[in-house]
This record gives structure tokens, sequence and C-alpha cells, in this order.
């Protein structure tokens, strides 16, 4: 497969997977099989989409880039029923693509540029989500799958891990990619809970308190979350004031949402 007649362009974070054994080894975890909704994000040339849409013969595409899509749609013509909605996937409503909790199947190399925005704005359909499969900077993979200790471990391991199980799968390096990027990449899986561990019974306020402590990440959250818990309620909460955004797990976060809460 040559690209010489399309230039990748940078703005739209496109980094063409062309290494062929990456490529089986990605279809092969996401697994896909007849009939399954699959949504892929920023398709691109098709690197994937040509591997996955023979197999589930009907699927759908999200790609901002109005200049790739009669290549795509050149690609994958007589290999299934291919929708492709141009948009944009930060802004794009996944709620109108199905009314059925554990549906969707989510997959892409993403535009690295975009991707802890997207990753955040995605969370918010889990519950209509059967699972996620996504190329991402090894980076941002890392965070999401920290634990309290880690040093990557931050807010956006907590929210993802709120509503996911996340599974590190394996790393890419640049060269599967034409341009080759400047980092290393990883596969992620993503599951979204059925049942949700520990719920927060206001997960605006959740996800306020994540965000504050770690806006402040070197305070004791005696300090750093302040504006939402008083000296006096400390004595209430399974955390000590004296400890550090990054030591509390999801649950301890779930905990003090619902104490205050109470
Ligand atoms: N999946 C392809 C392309 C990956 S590059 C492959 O592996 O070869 C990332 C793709 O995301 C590009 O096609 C780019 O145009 C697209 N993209 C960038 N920003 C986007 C956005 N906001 N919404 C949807 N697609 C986007």
């Amino acid at each position: 497969m040559t690209h010489s007649y399309f230039i990748p362009r940078k703005r739209f974070g496109q980094h063409f997977l062309h290494d062929p054994n990456v490529i089986r080894h990605i279809v092969d975890v996401i697994a896909p099989a007849k009939n399954q909704h699959i949504v892929e994000i920023g398709p691109g040339l098709g690197a994937l989409t040509k591997h996955v849409l023979p197999i589930v013969q009907c699927l759908e595409a999200i790609e901002l880039d109005r200049d790739v899509i009669p290549e795509l749609q050149t690609a994958c013509k007589d290999l299934g029923k291919l929708t492709i909605h141009q948009a944009d996937a930060l802004r794009f409503d996944f709620a109108q693509l199905t009314k059925k909790k554990a549906d969707l199947r989510l997959i892409g190399n993403l535009p690295y540029n975009i991707s802890t925005p997207l990753i955040f704005h995605l969370i918010k359909y889990a519950a209509l989500i059967k699972d996620m499969h996504f190329m991402l900077q090894k980076e941002v993979v890392e965070r999401m799958a920290a634990e309290p200790g880690d040093d990557a471990y931050g807010r956006l391991s907590i929210m993802v891990q709120y509503y996911c199980q996340v599974h590190y799968l394996f790393t890419v390096k640049p060269g599967a990619f034409k341009p080759p990027p400047k980092v290393d990449s990883a596969i992620v899986a993503l599951l979204p809970y059925g049942e949700l561990p520990y719920k927060a019974h206001d997960e605006i306020l959740f996800a306020d308190i994540v965000r504050e402590a770690f806006n402040h990440r070197r305070k004791v959250l005696r300090n750093s979350l302040r504006p939402f818990i008083d000296n006096d309620l400390w004595p209430k909460l399974s955390v000590s004031p004296e400890q550090r955004a990054e030591e509390l797990s999801v649950q301890d976060y779930v905990n003090i949402t619902n104490t205050l809460r109470a």
C-alpha cells in the first residue's frame, strides 16, 4: 500500500499504520465478529478498516478530514457497508448511534493531539459501550493504566478507571507508521463496567474533587480540598488530610464524594 498521492497532515494527527504484522496483531486483539456494532474513530485511508469491515460487514466510521474520505471509500468498496460520519469525534454524539446498553465497540488508531480530551468525551458514553481498543501514545496508555503511587497516576487514571477496566495490551514502535511519530505507541483495551464497582452518587462532584486534588498534586489534601472539605469533616473520612492526591484510589475519591453528599 502506498500513500504517495496523499500527504499526511500534521494538524489532523495523521500517522498511518503500514506495518502488516502490527495491523494483524491489532485486528486479532479486537477480534471483530459478524454483526457487531463497531465504530472506528479516525479511519484515515483505511489501514484497519480494510481488515475489520469484511468480517463485520457493516461498519461506522467517524473521520474529520474530508480529503481522506474518497480514498477510504475506494479502499473499502466491495468489502461491506461502510457508513462514514464526516465529523469531529470530540463533538460527536455517540448516543445517536445506539439505544442499547453495552452495544458499541469503538476502535481506532487515534489522533494523538486530541487523545486525552477524546477519552474524557468517550467515557460519558460508557454505558452504551461494550469495549474500546485504541492506539495511543504509550505515555497516555500508561497514565490510563496507572495505580496510586505510580508516577503516571493522575486525573486521567481515576476518571477512566471509574468507568472502565484498563488493559495495556502491547507497545508499537514508531516505524509501524507513516510518517513515524516521535513517541512510542501502545494498544489499550478499555472495558466499561456493567455495574460500577464504586459508584459516586454525584458524579459531577466526584469529577470536581478529582480535578481539584490533582490541580494541586503536591499539596496535602487538607489544603488542596479546602474548597470542598471543612476541617471538622476529616475525621469522618477514611483518608488522612495529610495525604496527597496521588496516594488515593478511585474508591477513596468515591468515598469522599459520597460522605460529602450524605
Ligand atoms: N486509522 C488510520 C489513521 C490514523 S491517523 C491508520 O491507522 O492508518 C488519525 C486519523 O484520525 C486521521 O485519519 C485523522 O484525519 C483523523 N482525525 C483527526 N482528528 C480527528 C477528529 N477530531 N475526529 C475524527 N477523526 C479525526
